[in-house]
């Protein structure tokens, strides 16, 4: 239960005085519903009034804030001049001006003979002083109401910087004083402010230094998030742990002849991925252990190694992948390797029905499929396996955490074995699997020749057509993928159909078009005769995206490559340089470039290694929007920027996890303190991980 001393933060913020519920519902829509989303909801710049001269002495062009007396006021003739107030201290006049003024309204704000202060910037015209529109207004008596630094807010339609202002005052003022859940020592160290006064600094920030993410009071918010991400992290591995799993094996039988079988040997980095697979799979507790590695870096018989080790010992194995195409193809390149092993392996999608199905998972619940490869639908509750030991999710970020758990809830302490080919920044791994242990395939293997990759203007699109037909003539084949346009499934098929027919009349027949709307039998179709050969261009959108395995496709083309992703830009060249033929990327842009896209491109030109892609992506575009948050399920920070305080999270892992051998069920003071922190930020599920949570 969420501790009595939170309740004021979180109360609606409606429950601040002074908003009515109309604006309730603006600053609702900017920030989040409760008063700490508000609080959460920091400056994004200043406006500093303090310079406050004599009229004479008003620098051209300064924010100003001058004490005058209003003069008179000047209606103009017509509506294409402003209205003007003229007002004056000793040293001379300085004009308001205001264009479409309403005459009763500046009347009322600027009663002749009255002493006025205005806040605003200061021009000067052939030796005259003026101040279009002036930000703030105030009669002298209220002139403390002008702010000398100003806050200024992101904002909404509808709603004014001011009365946000107001509203985060009056609620910094009910703020509770929360026990210090850092380490005293470590936070003495820093030189921080305490929570709350760190809470009211973030807020009145008094110059650019202040507003910076590395000002200290930010920082500290930075790392309480960090703390508490990390530590119900550590909460939810231990869980996990205390649930009962099974020392899983094998003799090796099976893995024998299909090592014998591979034609190639591993490579290092499998083997030690294998190792650690290996070692987990056989101590008494779960595994869960994410295996990383950029496309084609051999994921798929570190899998299949894994799933024999399982069905040596009696049990079987799941590998579940994101796509129907993806499913097949596991099937495909599986099915020689389990034959070798004297292993049944089969496959279950949606498309599977009736008789053959039942049959299926007949034998599936009889223990005689050893490996049985499916997308989700192996969730089904009319899929049953006699014995699940081990499940491997190929391609996690289509899958959600609540996925992950049902699979292996389809077993005795299953096994679960997850595998990206979306390489993650360190950072991120520890925020979003800090759950998970990690493997990382970071040797590819041998032979891969690198891709020649190239960014050309979209305007030489001839040239590039050119130059696929005399590739196409010397027996390349080519994929061309086109740009993901907004959420539009409609405008990106239009875009890929346009194109399809332009290189069918450019390239003659043999040219495919698959694409997201096709109904799954097709997809295979098209694909199937890409990887047959018998068409040379594929031109798709995004669905290639993933995984897809024809080795003779040695040129890969991405039109409008600036919408995408590093990341994605990554994953799609991945798709070549598979095979033994040397392989180009040509990256299609239109013009102009923002510097952001141009960065990212010139990072493609350097370099194929995506554990550095990765890392770059995450400097160029913040944590958040790597891999893009809401698919890829990674946590987002309301306070903490991985680019920024990445410094901050290893420090946090350690403390969490120091602390939790110390204090394992946070029961000392500081532990009651870190309580109070998961609350805070809404880790609520962790807490009752405790005793007497
Ligand atoms: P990933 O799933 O990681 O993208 P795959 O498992 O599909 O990569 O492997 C890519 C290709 O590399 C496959 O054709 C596979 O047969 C081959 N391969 C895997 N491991 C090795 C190795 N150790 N040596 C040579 N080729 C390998
Ligand atoms: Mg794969």
């Amino acid at each position: 239960m969420r501790p009595a001393i939170l309740y004021p933060l979180f109360a609606p913020v409606g429950s601040i005085r002074g908003l009515g519920p109309k604006l309730a519902k603006l600053v609702e829509k900017l920030a989040g519903p409760h008063v700490l989303d508000l609080l959460w909801h920091l400056p994004s710049s200043i406006v500093d009034r303090r310079l406050a001269p004599k009229v004479a002495e008003a620098p051209d062009g300064a924010v100003c804030t001058l004490t005058v007396r209003v003069d008179r006021h000047m209606a103009p003739a017509t509506n294409r001049q402003p209205y003007r107030v003229c007002a004056s201290d000793e040293t001379g006049t300085v004009e308001l001006t205001y264009f479409r003024g309403q005459p009763g309204w500046l009347s009322a704000l600027f009663p002749i003979g009255a002493w006025v202060v205005v806040s605003g910037r200061v021009e000067w015209f052939n030796g005259r002083a003026q101040m279009a529109h002036p930000d703030q207004v105030a009669p002298l008596e209220e002139a403390e109401t002008i702010q000398g630094v100003e806050t200024v807010y992101p904002l909404v339609a509808g709603l004014a910087s001011k009365v946000l202002r107001k509203a985060v005052q009056t609620a910094l003022a009910a703020v509770p004083e929360l026990p210090e859940w850092q380490d005293e020592h470590w936070f003495q160290r820093q030189g921080w402010p305490r929570w709350k006064p760190a809470l009211v600094a973030v807020h009145a920030p008094q110059d650019e230094a202040d507003l910076s993410l590395e000002a200290p009071a930010r920082r500290r918010l930075a790392y309480d998030e960090l703390l508490a991400n990390q530590l119900a992290l550590a909460l939810v591995r231990r869980q996990q742990r205390r649930l009962a799993g099974r020392a899983v094996r094998g003799d090796g039988s099976l893995r024998a002849r299909v090592l014998e079988a591979l034609p190639y040997a591993l490579t290092g980095a499998q083997g030690q991925a294998l190792d650690e697979i290996y070692a987990d799979m056989a101590a008494e507790r779960r595994m869960l252990r994410l295996l990383q590695g950029d496309v084609g870096s051999g994921k798929t018989v570190v899998a299949l190694l894994a799933m024999l080790n399982a069905v040596e010992a009696g049990h079987q194995a799941a590998l579940m992948a994101p796509t129907e195409i993806l499913a097949r193809q596991h099937l495909e390149t599986l099915t020689p390797l389990c034959a070798a092993a004297g292993i049944e392996v089969a496959v279950l999608t949606s498309r599977d029905k009736g008789k053959a199905r039942a049959q299926l998972l007949e034998r599936l619940a009889a223990g005689r499929i050893g490996i049985l490869i499916g997308t989700h639908a192996l969730f089904q509750d009319e899929v049953g396996f006699a014995d699940l030991g081990l499940a491997v999710i190929d391609e996690q970020h289509r899958f959600g955490v609540h996925q992950r758990l049902q699979l292996s809830n389809k077993g005795r302490g299953v096994d679960v074995l997850v595998m990206t080919a979306t390489p993650i920044p360190r950072t991120l791994t520890l925020t979003a699997y800090g759950d998970m242990d990690v493997s990382r395939l970071t040797e590819k293997p041998p032979g891969r020749k690198p891709v020649d990759t190239r960014t050309i203007p979209i305007d030489r699109l001839e040239e590039v057509v050119a130059g696929i037909r005399r590739k196409i003539a010397e027996g390349a084949r080519a994929y061309w993928v086109c740009p993901l346009v907004e959420e539009s499934e409609q405008i990106d098929l239009a875009a890929a159909t346009e194109r399809h027919a332009y290189l069918l009349g450019a390239l003659g027949s043999r040219v495919g078009l698959v694409h997201g709307k096709m109904k799954p039998s097709e997809k295979d179709a098209v694909m199937a005769a890409f990887a047959a050969g018998s068409i040379d261009v594929l031109v798709a959108t995004t669905v290639i995206e993933v995984g897809v395995n024809v080795p003779e496709a040695t040129v890969m083309v991405v039109e409008h490559a600036e919408r995408f992703g590093l990341a994605q830009l990554h994953q799609l060249r991945g798709r070549v340089g598979r095979g033994a033929g040397a392989s180009t990327c040509l990256l299609l842009f239109d013009q102009p470039l923002g510097p952001t896209a141009r960065a990212r491109l010139a990072i493609l030109r350097e370099t194929e290694d995506g554990f550095r892609i990765a890392e770059e992506d995450l400097r160029l575009r913040g944590a958040g929007e790597v891999l893009g948050t809401r698919q890829s399920g990674l946590p987002e920070f309301r306070l903490a920027d991985l680019a920024v305080h990445g410094d901050l999270l290893a420090v946090a892992r350690d403390d969490a996890s120091l602390q939790l051998e110390r204090d394992p069920e946070l029961e000392t003071p500081r532990g009651q303190a870190l309580r109070t922190l998961l609350y805070l930020f809404e880790r609520d599920q962790a807490v009752r991980y405790l005793r007497s949570g």
